[in-house]
């Protein structure tokens, strides 16, 4: 039986996943996983060598026909070169990965067609292929973490746009003129993304961790960062659903963890919906968590193909 190898490359941890083929009425499964430390220093030798060393292992005694990984950052439109990722070295810019990757298992002997996707694009096929949005056609995913990915499915295709950059809804405009890290200002990342969270929580005295300043939700301090973030995300909800009309809209993400939380963005997000999409608003939690990107990286070639 043919199988698919997914990888997840984050700034942190590097995670792969031995995932079988969907079949007849039964949705991919992950066989065998492996999670190490991202190599120190983050850079493209280093971490070439530590994702062949996984695929080559987790590829023992299987037909791996694919390696997908997930990218955390730009990617060119060709989905070929990374063009720049904001937490590794320079050295990524404009790097052909599936080339890099193709020679480091080269090295071992080992050979398979590698494609490549943003991390959060990841995120919504894994759960389009075996998570939350199983036969689902048009839906969109925000990961709520340390910062806001998002990944669009529509008509039953990934959205890249003209540049390839499509789905960034951690930038989607949602008032005031904060700036955001990423060079413009007023985004829905800065005021919802755990950062921004953690920060307005500190200058409080509050604690940064996001779960327990949920915990602690009924404090009024403690609430009204809250109320920010789930505010600013919820006017992202209502921002997406009015331009894309889709199936139903998907929070993962460590924060989508918190208890309540689907029931206080949809609450939050109702009265920035016009009327018939008040009605339409399908609010769900990710039902994959930490392992849909690896779902979605080794089902990559199956979609946009
Ligand atoms: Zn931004």
């Amino acid at each position: 039986m043919s199988v698919r190898i997914g990888i997840d490359l984050g700034g942190h941890t590097l995670t792969a996943a031995l995932v079988s083929d969907a079949r007849a009425g039964a949705p991919p499964e992950i066989a065998r996983m492996e999670t190490r430390t991202t190599p120190e220093g983050r850079g493209v030798v280093d971490i070439m060598d530590a994702m062949a060393d996984i695929a080559a292992r987790l590829a023992e005694g299987a037909d791996v026909s694919f390696i997908g990984v997930a990218i955390p950052g730009m990617l060119d439109s060709d989905r070929r070169h990374s063009r720049r990722l904001p937490n590794f070295p320079a050295e990524w810019n404009d790097l052909d990965v599936p080339g890099a990757l193709g020679e480091a298992l080269a090295a071992r002997h080992m050979a398979a067609g590698i494609n490549i996707e943003n991390d959060a694009n990841c995120y919504a096929l894994g759960e389009g292929r075996a998570g939350e949005a199983i036969g689902a056609e048009n839906f969109v995913v925000f990961t709520m973490g340390t910062g806001i990915g998002c990944g669009i499915v529509t008509g039953g295709r990934l959205l890249t746009g003209a540049h390839g950059m499509a789905g960034e809804g951690g930038h989607l405009v949602v008032g005031g003129s904060a700036p955001c890290g990423c060079g413009g200002m007023g985004h829905s990342e800065t005021l919802a993304a755990a950062d921004g969270t953690s920060a307005r929580a500190l200058s409080k005295g509050l604690p940064a961790d996001f779960s327990e300043l949920w915990a602690m939700r009924e404090n009024p301090d403690a609430g009204e960062v809250i109320e920010t973030t789930l505010d600013a995300m919820a006017r992202a909800i209502a921002s997406v659903c009015h331009m894309l009309d889709p199936e139903m809209v998907i929070i993962g993400g460590g924060m989508s963890r918190a208890a309540g939380i689907k029931e206080a963005l949809r609450e939050r997000a109702i009265p920035y919906l016009s009327r018939p999409f008040k009605e339409t608003l399908d609010l769900r939690i990710s039902r994959l968590g930490n392992v849909a990107a690896l779902y979605g990286a080794a089902g990559i070639s199956l979609i946009n193909p």
